[in-house]
């Protein structure tokens, strides 16, 4: 249908059909930062959605240890426990794969066919594992295989350890290991590029080392080895995956936003504003990788977004 006819709304620069409803706030991706920034927003009385498609890196943690006050808790509990809380300030939480962002005017969220329109977006979308492909390795994912360090670290203290990854960085993470945790460490390496630096200090260290691939995951109820191509099996109680993660970030490539260096995570203000006026990034995509963290980057966004509605007198 063609716009003649109908009132319009001109409000930003933006024409806006009548009944069509303006957020103050889109939150992609119902994580802790997500849900820590809704929760503020919500108790702001604005109006706010989280779009989440689920199954996030948080939902995959199963002892969580290291926030305060929770001696454990699940991820997935505190992803239920956050959505109620969330929707207890009347923030709507909806089930959908955002496609695509756009800044015309107000922004434009797509979820599939849907557009929606807010003044703020806040992106909380996590990243995804890059986990090398090892048979049985979900069978052990959490118990006994752990991705990183400050959320797992600690339950490799005084086990029988391998740590597997494809890059220099790896073989300093074994280092750091050796000094925090354990001193029974393997190094499993898919690169054969080692300096000749690193094979002394290994030596010196007493980290054996293994250039190759490793198959598959060996144990019943416990994990007990990881065997190579070759047919060889490291014994180990715990692993130590190293292999980085990939930033959930496809939908803002519309977007033209900054990234470091190292073009791989947004550049941000203090508040968590991407180079993009309105839009405000928290989580692995531009700070560090916690719970704890992604919920205070969360709330300083809600703060900063809370400080621009009040200017804007929406
Ligand atoms: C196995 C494991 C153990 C961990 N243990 C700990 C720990 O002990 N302590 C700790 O502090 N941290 C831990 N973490 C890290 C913690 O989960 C992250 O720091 C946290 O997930 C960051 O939160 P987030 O809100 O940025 O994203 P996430 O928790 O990753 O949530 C992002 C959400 O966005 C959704 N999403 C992604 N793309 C889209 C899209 N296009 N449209 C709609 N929705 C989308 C995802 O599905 C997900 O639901 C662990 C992580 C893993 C994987």
């Amino acid at each position: 249908m063609g716009m003649q006819g109908k009132h319009l709304i001109d409000r930003e620069a933006v024409l806006v059909l009548p009944g069509e409803k303006i957020y103050d706030c889109i939150i992609i991706g119902a994580g802790p930062g997500g849900l820590q920034a809704a929760i503020y927003l919500g108790r702001y009385n604005r109006k706010v959605l989280i779009i989440d498609r689920g199954g996030g890196r948080t939902s995959h943690a199963r002892h969580i240890e290291n926030l305060l006050t929770q001696k454990v808790i699940s991820g997935s509990e505190i992803i239920r426990l956050g959505m109620e809380q969330a929707e207890s300030f009347n923030v709507e939480i909806q089930k959908g794969l955002v496609t695509r962002v756009l800044k015309p005017g107000l922004f434009e969220v797509y979820a599939g066919e849907v557009k929606y329109l807010s003044r703020f977006v806040l992106v909380s979308s996590g990243g995804t594992e890059n986990l090398p492909r090892i048979e049985n390795l979900f069978k052990f994912f959490g118990t006994g295989i752990f991705t990183c360090i400050d959320c797992d670290g600690y339950r490799t203290t005084g086990k029988k350890l391998v740590v597997i990854g494809n890059s220099i960085k790896t073989v300093q993470v074994a280092f750091g290991m050796k000094d925090m945790y354990t001193a029974d460490i393997t190094l499993v390496l898919y690169t054969d590029k080692i300096p000749e630096a690193y094979k002394d200090e290994l030596a010196e260290e007493g980290i054996p080392f293994v250039i190759g691939r490793p198959v598959k995951f060996i144990g019943g109820e416990r994990l007990e080895a990881l065997e190579m191509q070759d047919g060889k099996r490291i014994p180990c109680e715990v692993v130590l995956s190293h292999f980085g993660y990939k930033l959930n970030d496809g939908f803002l490539s519309g977007l033209n936003l900054k990234r470091d260096a190292d073009n791989f995570k947004f550049v941000t203000s203090r508040d968590y504003e991407a180079s993009l006026s309105g839009l405000y990034i928290v989580g692995p995509l531009a700070g560090d990788d916690q719970v704890v963290i992604a919920a205070g980057e969360g709330a300083m966004a809600a703060i900063d977004m809370k400080k621009r509605l009040f200017e804007m007198r929406a």
